[in-house]
């Protein structure tokens, strides 16, 4: 027999596991859906176990600034419904401890299982019937010719039976990490539906070099410093403020996490190895005062190895500072202060902690996030094209775009 539910959501995701709690509390009958052995797993690897689950510093009056997509300004409607208070407040009722680290970003104290068994708790008490793990096979829109009972219902045939729902959710995420579920699901599901696809690509990903031009700084992995980096050209530039590690295939950090999601394959990244240091006239104090050698006075600014990897590559700054030319020291400083690199890939899906593009957002209401072409299918989380920065943005768009969704399925 074919049981029917007023909502079927696939993905027990972030978003999906908020959207089903919500709609469940709300009072509809939902069935949450997923493939994967075991439940969130994204969140249990996310910010290094503790899940960094959103970000103080979101600005509520322009939420969209933090996010990348076609159009960031989608995002505005449902984060300025559900913000990162309202989040706080959800792990305030369950008792569960947070705290700030860097730039508004806020972790569970002890663990990101505190945020599972919270999400958990909810769907409970919303009742949400929850199949895990459980295959979909085939989705099929019943049109109004169908009988009257089912008509303009969404039929799922799963390894668990035929389930019917007259509001369909996607919310089965990005590509990134394969290996613990992530699958292209959402996007050939939109593509059955006719809804226009983004182009996707890694995000929030490490940069790989390769190449002579690399050589002098493939033994640096493991340094890390803060810099400014840049990339763009002026309309479209972005630049961050962070900390820039190296690694035995390039470059990583928060720093160059951000920027990826910006950089276009082929174009240089502008990297500021001393941001806030007048560079150029520190040389040249240490020239009128110092016989040390160049790298030494370098050292006393930047990492030693990075002084060494440097100096190493140029004759010219290989003697005393005092003797080293006025231009010489003034490429010097220009070099560090503007260090121009071209990548030549990213890491990939494999290390990437998001996918740009997605589900394009024209194709959806930013206040319901329900497809305009199809009644009754909804997509939210990181399977639509909006991106939020490194820092909790993420899961503050899945936690606000499920809100969003669950609340407009209730009113129908
Ligand atoms: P997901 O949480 O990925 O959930 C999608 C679900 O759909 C999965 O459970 C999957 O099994 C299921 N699914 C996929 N295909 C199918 C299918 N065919 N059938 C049934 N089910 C399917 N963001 C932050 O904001 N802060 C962080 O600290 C942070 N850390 C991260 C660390 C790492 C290593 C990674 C990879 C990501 C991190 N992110 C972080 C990003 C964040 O995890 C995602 O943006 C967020 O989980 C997206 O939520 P979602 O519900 O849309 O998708």
């Amino acid at each position: 027999a074919t049981s029917t539910f007023d909502a079927i959501i696939l993905g027990a995701g972030a978003a999906g596991l908020f959207c089903a709690a919500q709609a469940g509390q709300a009072g509809l009958k939902v069935l949450l859906i997923d493939h994967a052995e075991k439940v969130a797993e994204k969140i249990r690897i996310s910010g290094g176990g503790r899940c960094n689950f959103t970000n103080r510093d979101l600005d509520v009056r322009a939420p969209h600034k933090h996010y990348v997509g076609q159009n960031p300004q989608f995002c505005r409607s449902a984060l300025s419904r559900y913000t990162p208070a309202d989040f706080m407040a959800l792990l305030d009722r369950h008792g569960i401890a947070y705290e700030e680290k860097h730039k508004g970003q806020l972790f569970a104290s002890t663990s990101a299982e505190d945020i599972i068994r919270m999400l958990l708790a909810e769907c409970a008490t919303g009742q949400v019937a929850h199949w895990q793990p459980c295959a979909v096979k085939k989705i099929s829109f019943l049109p109004s010719s169908a009988d009257a009972a089912s008509a303009g219902s969404y039929e799922i045939s799963t390894d668990r039976g035929v389930v019917r729902a007259p509001r369909l959710v996607l919310a089965t995420g990005g590509l990134s990490i394969p290996k613990i579920g992530a699958t292209d699901f959402g996007y050939r599901i939109a593509q059955q539906f006719q809804l226009p696809l983004v182009e996707r690509h890694p995000g929030l990903v490490p940069l790989t070099f390769d190449g002579a031009a690399w050589q002098p700084y493939a033994q640096l992995a493991g340094l890390a410093l803060p810099v400014e980096i840049s990339t763009g050209s002026k309309k479209e530039r972005m630049s961050f403020h962070e900390d820039l590690l190296f690694t035995h295939r390039g470059l990583s950090g928060p720093a160059v996490l951000q920027i990826s999601s910006y950089w276009k394959a082929g174009t240089p990244l502008q990297i500021n190895l001393l941001p806030g240091t007048d560079l150029a006239a520190l040389l040249q104090q240490a020239k009128a005062r110092s016989r040390k050698l160049v790298v030494n006075e370098l050292a006393a600014l930047l990492p030693t190895r990075l002084a060494e990897a440097w100096v190493s590559q140029q004759p010219e700054l290989q003697r005393p500072i005092n003797e080293a030319s006025d231009k010489a020291l003034g490429k010097l400083a220009e070099q560090l202060s503007r260090w121009e690199i071209t990548p030549t890939g990213s890491e990939g899906y494999k290390k990437a902690e998001v996918t740009l593009g997605g589900i394009a957002t024209q194709a959806l209401s930013q206040q319901t996030m329900e497809c305009k072409t199809q009644p009754g299918l909804y997509a939210i989380g990181e399977v639509v094209d909006i991106t939020g920065w490194l820092g909790g943005y993420n899961f503050q768009w899945a936690w606000a775009s499920a809100f969003a969704c669950a609340q407009a399925m209730a009113q129908q």
